[in-house]
């Protein structure tokens, strides 16, 4: 057998080490280069994202390529979300009504090195660590990299090259100064940014408030969440507005004034995070923003994939599952129109982008409903009633929540578009009291599955 194509991928975060694994597996030639060093040997910096939601179109990407299994061991179930009010009271609202559908914590650097050590298996991958991409020949897919250990350049090729250096990718600036084709760029921030703190585990390991839940403190314009991890404590992370607000970055600059914060919007926190002066001024504040480009490929040999080609805000917990499944229709793609790499990164462009960009705007979307309404009377009978669908009617109704998260076999875009006329039907109908309590639960759903089909009628 003939030997298949060199394949350069740059950046072996958890989109590149996936693509890695499963391009290996198909037989290509992998170099993968890493900017950062091997994250194995040598702890890396904390603040960000430690752990992160693991769901349905993740773990199909990881079925894929055969490490499922492994990654489950690495995962917490999360069943819903535990809402906390200003006076500490809680409640679980779930993430489904149907049985088996839940999220998942996982540690970002365990699941980076068991994608690691699954491709240290593979005899046809040669990993890089410590070098930067730097200038990006997208005609030749050749690309040189600064060693950060010698401080010298080095230049490596394939016959593709492919760009999974994440958000603030080098390759995709390369492709933005390219200026022999039409690259079209747009970069939105929120005005809110993040920073991560910590609930230690208890004195005995244990968690110190509920272990299977995505906790939440959602107060308007600020929020906090926290994800559990195995080792018994949680990763917190405070979502606040840079400036313009009482309580902001900008004016939270000594120890009182975040003490006086969390005392008044998070006091239950507040008694969970015993460093929390100490960490908020050493952890680093986190932009958030939605990169959209296009296209993501050029010249038959360079392609964007993950967060380099859609960076997207974290609200949904779809980041890296999009990126997992970006891997998933590539290869998909790449099964049909093998031997012709223009075709397959037009093809896969074409397939994927519609779907990549419905993420990003749900994601904006999530960013307002975790914040503001998922507090809200109004919000919280829509999904009581959304509960009660799953639950007794589980195969005739699915939120959008569960269109996104637990539905792999629903594009992003059709589970936005269904999903958000959903959410319209659903509020337009309480709002006018249309559901009234003498209606059975089966007259109550073909009431939003009329309005539903109405509203999708007239869009
Ligand atoms: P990355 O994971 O960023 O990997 C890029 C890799 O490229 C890195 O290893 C980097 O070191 C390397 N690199 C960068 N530049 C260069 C260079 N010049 N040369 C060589 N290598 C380079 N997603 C979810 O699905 N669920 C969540 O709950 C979730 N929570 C999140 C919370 C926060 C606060 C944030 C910021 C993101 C969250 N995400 C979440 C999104 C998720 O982190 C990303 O979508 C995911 O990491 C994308 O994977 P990637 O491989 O494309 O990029």
């Amino acid at each position: 057998m003939a030997q298949k194509d060199n394949i350069l991928i740059i950046g072996a975060g958890l989109c590149g080490s996936l693509l890695a694994l499963r391009l290996a597996q198909r037989g290509y030639q992998i170099t993968l280069v890493e900017k950062r060093p091997d994250l194995r040997k040598v702890t890396q910096d904390a603040g960000r994202s430690i752990n992160l939601a693991l769901s349905d179109r993740g773990l199909k990407g990881l079925r894929l390529a055969g490490v499922e299994e492994e990654a489950k061991k690495l995962c917490i179930p999360m069943n819903g979300r535990m809402i906390h009010d200003k006076e500490g009271n809680t409640f679980l609202s779930p993430y489904s009504g149907r049985e088996g559908e839940y999220i998942n914590s996982i540690s970002r650097p365990g699941l980076n090195m068991l994608l690691l050590d699954a491709i240290d298996k593979m005899p046809n991958v040669t990993t890089y660590f410590n070098l930067g991409c730097e200038e990006v020949d997208l005609e030749n897919a050749s690309t040189s990299f600064k060693n950060y250990e010698t401080g010298k350049t080095e230049t490596y090729s394939g016959d593709i090259l492919i760009g999974t250096d994440g958000a603030g990718s080098a390759v995709r600036r390369n492709m933005f100064e390219h200026k022999k084709f039409l690259f079209s760029f747009s970069q939105q921030w929120l005005t809110h940014g993040y920073k991560e703190l910590e609930i230690p585990a208890g004195e005995d390991g244990g968690f110190k408030t509920y272990k299977n839940a995505l906790h939440i403190w959602p107060r308007g314009e600020d929020m906090l969440i926290a994800l559990p991890n195995l080792d018994g404590s949680f990763t917190v992370t405070l979502f606040l507005p840079y400036a313009n607000s009482d309580y902001c970055f900008d004016n939270l600059i000594t120890a009182e004034k975040v003490e006086e914060y969390f005392k008044k919007e998070f006091p239950d926190a507040l008694e969970l995070i015993p460093n929390l002066a100490e960490e908020y001024f050493n952890n680093p504040t986190g932009p958030l923003g939605t990169i959209k480009c296009s296209p993501w490929h050029c010249y038959g040999k360079s392609l964007l994939m993950g967060d380099a080609a859609h960076a997207i805000v974290p609200f949904y917990g779809q980041g890296m599952n999009a990126s997992f499944e970006d891997v998933v229709v590539f290869d998909e793609v790449l099964e049909k129109f093998e031997g012709n790499w223009e075709q397959v990164f037009s093809e896969y462009e074409k397939a994927r982008k519609i779907d990549t960009d419905a993420i990003a705007d749900l994601a904006v979307d999530n960013f307002h409903e975790m914040k503001e309404h998922t507090a809200s009377p109004l919000f919280q009978q829509k999904r009581k009633l959304e509960i009660a669908f799953e639950t007794q009617l589980p195969k005739e109704y699915f939120s959008k929540y569960s269109l996104v998260t637990f539905n792999e076999a629903i594009p992003y875009s059709l589970a936005m578009k269904r999903g958000r006329a959903q959410d319209k039907a659903i509020l337009n109908l309480l709002d006018d009291g249309k559901l009234k309590d003498d209606m059975s639960l089966e007259e109550k759903l073909q009431l939003v599955i009329k309005e539903t089909n109405d509203i999708l009628h007239d869009d």
